[in-house]
């Protein structure tokens, strides 16, 4: 099972990222369906839609987890409570392109 974590932009130089790697690691809270399935981490991105003022570098990124075959994007927490109202956005940039949604990493 290939999968994906997107954070926000705005926790750059505040959060460390380690909550979201030792989920995975460990595959418990959200990464806890896993246990019994074979994951790869594909890739590990940050939204940059306020600071670009355009949502062209996340479409990419879902294009490319697309063509690389991830089938599921995992959204931090950061992303799930978007500070500017788009996570319904987001989620359908991804949803798409036929990749799953899930709500949360730790
Ligand atoms: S749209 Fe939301 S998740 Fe994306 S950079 Fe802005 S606040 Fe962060």
């Amino acid at each position: 099972m290939k999968i994906a974590i997107g954070i926000c932009e705005k926790i750059n130089g505040i959060c460390t990222t380690m909550g979201c790697f030792r989920a995975y690691n460990n595959k418990e809270k959200h990464f806890s369906q896993y246990k019994n399935i074979d994951t790869e981490i594909m890739s590990f991105f940050t939204c940059d839609i306020c600071s670009k003022n355009t949502k062209e570098n996340i479409i990419n990124i879902a294009e490319k987890l697309k063509e690389n075959g991830v089938d599921k994007l995992h959204l931090g927490v950061c992303i799930v409570k978007c500070e500017a109202n788009r996570l319904d956005e987001i989620k359908e940039i991804f949803e798409s392109k036929g990749i799953q949604i899930i709500e949360g990493t730790h």
